[in-house]
């Protein structure tokens, strides 16, 4: 379907109504979006016009899920299934599908519902990012979950999986902070990770939701609420931290999806460092959030303009506030909702990064023959980037699947991922393109893939860290053989070396790390996080 024409005697503000109606958008969202000019045609018309292929902005059919805003858990899963059914759609594999819900999660919001095509959803990107799909967990554990008799034995089966999940791939553990408080006590921060020394991570108490889950989640302790998930209670505690810890200039909020924070919470974290002169080193606070994917309504809400006046005040006061969106594919942002809630975000002076993940089956597609089409791919990243450049959004990074979950479904061989990548670099502008070549989480650090070359007739990868544990590593470029086959830049062989030149300092500030936190918590070095 075409956008309407322009008619001389429309009112201009109203001209989004019937578009936001089609898709049974709230009343005072609506008013929202008219009164603030939050959808401009000639966007929402240049973007439809230059790419239909992924356009949600001018829907054929009404959206098939109205009612309900959330569906949770194995129930939501299955109420899904029950609309999905009314309208002649079967997805199958329901035990298979229910299995991973068992171990991890399953939530999505009406909003993510009625954005996946339904008329081809087996290979539609966002019904892959938020269904469980046959194939993610190994055939002999679905084998027995489907024969288990009862409840309680499904659950057996599904907590045996968890247990081998890897939810804190990278040592995180270790990346707890700690400091010595004004009474000469130690303090650990339990909802924090310190690892790279501009940066710290927040994972506050309010931010251990999503709204939905992603199925490639690399943070599914907190999702699924591990025990040992990280949690930060303590506001001020943060603060004594970053009084000490005078290198950090970024306090990332993260969860979960720190979207979730309430005005008032985030009032309490930013107010000291506005105020406090000892607190004048932080220059910057990210968010890092799916809300523009999953609910971008929360931000169209009259709830949410506390948080917008918080904006207003950090702007004001010289410190950046950027959302961290993880777009990975065109259709996740073109929609009315998702456009107003970016264009209400930049009237507030946020600036908006997109770190993207490259995951198989969502934003990586793969041939007939089950290698990986490198040019569909590559095609996906183009247009977003594109997209994203005439929303004045600039990538951050584009990331590939860390070793957690079910790393194998998402992940693809690291020579496919740099050719996909190779060919977003040359065919983006120099202005839209990632500010950094394509990476992969390790305890290291994030670790790039610069490209390849060839050393006395030996082809290898060149690699530079991104971020490190010790920022002197991102200096230095360093080799590894060529590999077609690994999906994983841990496992890569040092070029002409026993181990690669960071190697024995990483094991000697790993082991640092678990000591001091083990002191910290008062447990035997032994008992704590320890580096694998
Ligand atoms: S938004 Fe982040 S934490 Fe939440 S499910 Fe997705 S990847 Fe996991």
């Amino acid at each position: 379907m075409d956008l309407p024409p322009r008619k001389p005697e429309e009112d201009e503000a109203a001209w989004p109504v019937p578009l936001l109606k089609a898709r049974t958008v709230r009343t005072s969202t609506i008013q929202t979006i008219c009164e603030e000019g939050l959808l401009q045609r000639g966007l929402v018309r240049r973007l439809h016009t230059l790419f239909p292929q992924h356009s949600g902005l001018a829907p054929t059919t009404p959206p098939l899920f109205r009612d309900k805003s959330n569906y949770t858990g194995i129930k939501g899963f299955r109420q899904v299934c029950a609309t999905l059914a009314e309208h002649g759609i079967d997805i199958g594999f329901l035990a298979e599908r229910e299995l991973f819900i068992d171990v991890y999660r399953f939530l999505a919001t009406r909003h993510t519902l009625n954005s996946i095509d339904w008329t081809n959803f087996a290979t539609d990107s966002i019904f892959q990012l938020t269904f469980p799909q046959p194939g993610m967990i190994e055939g002999d554990v679905v084998e027995a979950y489907a024969a288990a008799e009862s409840r309680s034995e499904r659950r057996r089966i599904a907590a045996e999986h968890m247990a081998t999940t890897n939810p804190h791939d990278g040592n995180q553990l270790i990346n707890k902070p700690w400091f010595v408080n004004d009474s000469g006590q130690l303090e650990v921060l339990a909802g924090s990770q310190h690892k790279y020394p501009p940066v710290q991570l927040l994972f506050d108490q309010s931010t251990q939701h999503c709204y939905s889950f992603c199925t490639y989640c690399f943070r599914h302790a907190q999702v699924r609420g591990d025990d040992d998930m990280f949690l930060q209670k303590d506001v001020d505690q943060l603060h004594a931290y970053l009084r000490i810890h005078t290198e950090v200039n970024d306090v990332l909020i993260t969860g979960g999806d720190a979207g979730f924070m309430p005005a008032s919470r985030f009032e309490q974290y930013v107010t000291p460092l506005i105020e406090d002169p000892s607190l004048i080193h932080v220059k910057t606070v990210r968010l890092g959030t799916r809300a523009l994917t999953f609910q971008p309504e929360s931000i169209l809400d009259a709830k949410y303009e506390p948080m917008l006046a918080l904006f207003d005040r950090l702007y004001a006061e010289g410190i950046q506030v950027a959302f961290m969106a993880h777009f990975s594919t065109p259709r996740e942002v073109l929609n009315p909702l998702t456009l107003a809630a970016i264009r209400r975000l930049q009237a507030h002076h946020v600036v908006l990064r997109s770190q993207s993940p490259m995951m198989r089956h969502i934003s990586m597609f793969d041939n007939a023959d089950g290698t990986i089409d490198i040019d569909r791919s590559a095609k996906n990243w183009i247009d977003l980037g594109n997209i994203l450049g005439m929303l004045c959004i600039g990538f951050h990074s584009i990331y590939c699947a860390r070793p957690t979950g079910e790393h194998h479904y998402f992940s693809a061989p690291l020579a496919d991922v740099h050719k996909v990548y190779d060919q977003i670099y040359r065919s983006l502008p120099s202005i839209n393109r990632p500010s950094r070549h394509v990476s992969m989480t390790t305890s290291a650090g994030k670790i790039s893939i610069m490209g390849t070359t060839i050393v006395d007739g030996e082809k290898l990868f060149a690699l530079k860290f991104s971020e490190g544990r010790n920022m002197g590593w991102l200096d230095q470029v360093f080799l590894a053989k060529y590999d077609e086959h690994t999906n994983n830049v841990a496992l890569l062989t040092p070029h002409d070396t026993e181990k690669f030149f960071f190697a024995d300092e990483l094991a000697e500030i790993e082991a640092q790390m678990a000591d001091a936190l083990a002191k910290a918590q008062g447990v035997a070095p032994s008992a704590s996080a320890a580096p694998t």
